[in-house]
């Protein structure tokens, strides 16, 4: 069973969470000045990293809230976690 330390309740059973997907995203700007290729790019693409990766987890049979987690996709350690505004560093190697 993986613990995941949600920044706000403590650790708790995987079970309880949500993955959100890749946390080292940024949103393009402004719709009507970003190129169609560069929105679907961001909608559609993601890597699929070995090793440290940057996430967002959501505690959705607990507090509700998202936070920011760094794990290896390969052993699943999770080496941080923090609040959405915490820089867990770039995830990659
Ligand atoms: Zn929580």
């Amino acid at each position: 069973m993986l613990l995941i330390e949600c920044p706000y309740c403590g650790a708790r059973a995987q079970i309880e969470f949500t993955y959100g997907g890749d946390a080292t995203l940024s949103r393009p700007g402004d719709l009507s000045a970003v190129e169609t290729k560069e929105w679907l790019d961001f909608v559609y693409l993601r890597e699929n990293p070995r090793g440290p990766h940057i996430e967002w987890w959501h505690h959705s049979a607990g507090c509700r809230r998202w936070f920011k987690v760094r794990r290896d996709t390969l052993s699943h350690e999770i080496s941080a976690t923090g609040t959405p505004d915490s820089n867990l560093g770039s995830g990659s190697v």
